[in-house]
């Protein structure tokens, strides 16, 4: 056996253990997608499904479908939640949906900040700050999106840009509460572009977000924020870039949309 035979064999060895060992959050959100036909089809499809006890698999439908979760996911080990509420408890607010709500409907999670949400609708981060405290308030984990774009990605300081949107994002909560909430980091060019960022520019990004929330929060908190990464993620590419340090799982738009192909990721993150 010669010595690139035996560096494979390691290889593998180490990526089967850390799918096999390592607890991951595999989040889909569908966005605007879906009829209720599709939606009962798909509950079909993963409901019995054995996800293991391992990872945390969540799924963000449009809210007008969270009843069909409640009903087909009671038994499941299945999470799910909304993409969106708004940070009131109740109110003359036409179109909104409240953290109440979500709650009623047993969602866990609601997504923050997404970039779409924030390029197509204007919210900002002390928007974002308001929607994670009224959240947390009510027992309900944030997931905290941030990301640059191409332009701001080309300057130097684009991290800088990253780090604002974490600390403005979670101003409004204390300390204590900071490790519960999961940051996604989604670099804008590669979502719905099909455009994947490296491992290696995945891990470079997650270890400097690690560094700055345990120098900024203090080692206890900071270690313990899970930092997901979304962008064109996809059976073909999730092994490698699960193997990239600081990354706790991932934010997975369109390939969450098919059951087999979201089953097919999860059973990737199970060493399957
Ligand atoms: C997203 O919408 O959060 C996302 C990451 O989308 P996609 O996986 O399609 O790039």
């Amino acid at each position: 056996m010669n010595k690139l035979d035996i560096e494979e064999i390691v290889r593998k060895e180490i990526v089967d253990t850390v799918l096999k060992t390592q607890e991951f959050i595999v989040a889909g959100n569908w966005k605007m997608n879906k009829t209720k036909q599709e939606v009962q089809s798909f509950l079909n499809d993963i409901k019995d499904y054995d996800f293991g006890s391992k990872n945390t698999v969540i799924v963000t439908p449009p809210s007008p479908y969270l009843y069909l979760f409640e009903e087909a996911l009671r038994y499941s080990t299945v999470l799910y939640g909304a993409q969106n509420v708004f940070p009131k408890e109740s109110g003359a607010y036409t179109g909104e949906v409240s953290v109440d709500m979500a709650k009623d409907f047993g969602c866990k999670y609601v997504l923050v900040g997404h970039s779409e949400r924030r390029s197509l609708f204007g919210e900002c981060n002390e928007f974002a700050s308001k929607k994670i405290r009224i959240l947390l308030q009510n027992n309900i984990t944030p997931i905290l999106c941030i990301g640059e774009n191409l332009d701001q990605r080309k300057y130097e300081n684009y991290k800088q840009f990253l780090v604002t949107q974490i600390v403005e994002g979670l101003s409004r909560i204390e300390e204590k509460e900071i490790s519960k909430v999961v940051i996604a980091y989604e670099p804008i060019w590669a979502i719905g572009t099909g455009e994947t960022a490296s491992p290696e520019q995945v891990e470079n990004l997650h270890m400097f977000l690690r560094n700055f929330l345990v120098e900024r929060y203090g080692e206890n908190i900071g270690k313990d924020v899970p930092l997901l990464y979304g962008g064109s993620v996809k059976p073909s590419n999730v092994k490698e870039l699960a193997l990239a340090q600081s990354v706790s799982g991932f934010l997975i738009g369109g390939a969450s949309l098919d059951a087999q192909t979201f089953i097919e990721i999860n059973d990737i993150l199970n060493g399957k």
